[in-house]
């Protein structure tokens, strides 16, 4: 790893990634999992021939999981070596457990570090981490993260909404870390048992948002700052498996930079043909990752699920040198509608424009494919009643914006749940 991973010109961070390489390659050859999945064959020596070896996907990871539990066959390490244990929700699936060693959780602390500076965090900061404690890597490995940057971390966690309220006021915090669907929850606290304090009456100055695909909408981060007076960041991407947060945005730019180069191979693939991509601005595919340096789990080619489009790859303004991206959706949660690939962060954009709509939704598939038209439930804003002419308004847009038909129906304000985890827009409700 190196001091300024961020930073690093293309020719000295090429050469880095290969030397990493060549070490981590002697390390994943000695794994069990990969020798089945690899069937036989070992690791190629130039990391530009990582191609050659089969994509690792997450129900290898499963498979290897129920098969040697805790940690599956692909745990490269002694077990007195593993020093944290994380383990995901298992909400869609079964729960998976994650091992890091002393140097892979320094390391994870260090990218995400990096990804919280970037996003505006410093040590004159107070900050409130909101994300959920019970096991999960966004509570206690991002707030180490978060401590990276020299801000003051007050450990909060997710409920009782009232107390950070408190908390809030009476510390003086400038900054709140949590999923951009949050502040909604907190405003609706205030207006119910805080007589007359406003959004903006708790000063903080900088929202530093991760966990969902919410913030690539202008329209949602213009609501913010008007609303809470604080600026809106997109300050923690990651993928559980690989880097709990390895991408982030800057003040010059609102797109994620990739933010750990010196540690990970990123590769790009058509998710239906799996063949590589070029790593090109207005290429887009899923994004597969390689650990360049990881103890514990080490991923070789692992498929992380998420569809993103590339936007530059020179150098930002910042001086980061990583390219810079946007997710566009999730494999799994791509909807074909009449040959159009749909992803809900496109309605998302679509809703958040409108304002008689609160910006939530679910995409409610009661049939399986092939789907003629796309069945969107939309929440109206508070005080909005609903009305045909609505209706038509939010399909004339979506029209207009997607190229497919959309079913449009209208929930009452404060109909659908407002989760602190990740919100699943589509449900699958046939069987
Ligand atoms: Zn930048």
């Amino acid at each position: 790893m190196h001091e300024n991973g961020e930073f690093l010109a293309a020719d000295l961070l090429a050469e880095l990634q290969q030397t990493a390489w060549e070490l981590q390659r002697e390390h994943v050859n000695a794994s069990p999992f990969y020798k089945t999945l690899w069937q036989g064959n070992s690791a190629p020596m130039r990391l530009s021939d990582l191609p050659e070896l089969p994509l690792c996907s997450k129900s290898d990871l499963r498979l290897s999981q129920a098969a040697h539990p805790p940690f599956g066959d692909y745990l490269n390490t002694p077990r007195a070596q593993v020093t944290r244990l994380h383990r995901t929700s298992g909400t869609t699936g079964q729960a998976m457990n994650l091992a890091l060693s002393a140097r892979d959780c320094a390391m994870t602390e260090a990218v995400a570090g990096r990804c919280q500076h970037s996003a505006g965090l410093g040590r004159e900061d107070t900050v409130v981490h909101c994300l959920n404690y019970q096991m999960w890597m966004g509570g206690l490995t991002d707030h180490m993260g978060l401590e990276r940057t020299g801000a003051m971390v007050i450990p909060f966690g997710v409920g009782n909404t009232e107390l950070l309220i408190r908390t809030i006021l009476e510390v003086g915090v400038t900054a709140i870390s949590c999923t951009p669907s949050y502040p909604a929850v907190i405003a609706r606290v205030l207006a119910e048992r805080f007589d007359g304090v406003k959004p903006r009456d708790l000063g903080l100055k900088l929202g530093l948002f991760g966990g969902e695909p919410g913030l690539d909408d202008m329209a949602l981060r213009d609501r913010i700052r008007a609303e809470w007076g604080l600026e809106p960041r997109n300050a923690n991407y990651g993928v559980s498996d690989v880097f709990c947060n390895f991408a982030a945005q800057c003040a010059d730019d609102t797109r994620l930079h990739f933010m750990a180069s010196d540690v990970l191979y990123p590769e790009l693939i058509d998710p239906e043909s799996d063949q590589p991509l070029d790593i090109r601005p207005g290429q887009t595919g899923e994004l597969v990752l390689t650990h360049l340096e990881r103890d514990c789990q080490p991923l070789v080619r692992f498929r992380t699920g998420d569809i993103i489009t590339i936007d530059e790859t020179e150098p930002c303004d910042c001086g980061r040198t990583g390219f810079r991206f946007r997710v566009v959706g999730r494999n799994d949660d791509m909807v074909v509608v009449r040959g159009l690939n749909l992803f809900p962060t496109m309605v998302a954009s679509v809703l958040a424009a409108i304002p008689a709509l609160s910006g939530d939704y679910r995409i409610m598939l009661d049939q399986p494919p092939p789907h003629d038209v796309l069945p969107v439930s939309a929440e109206l804003a508070q005080g909005v009643e609903p009305s045909e002419a609505l209706v038509n308004q939010i399909e004339a847009a979506l029209k207009k914006s997607l190229g497919a038909s959309a079913r449009v129906s209208l929930l009452a304000h404060g109909s659908l749940a407002v989760t602190q985890g990740k919100t699943r827009r589509v449900m699958r409700t046939y069987q």
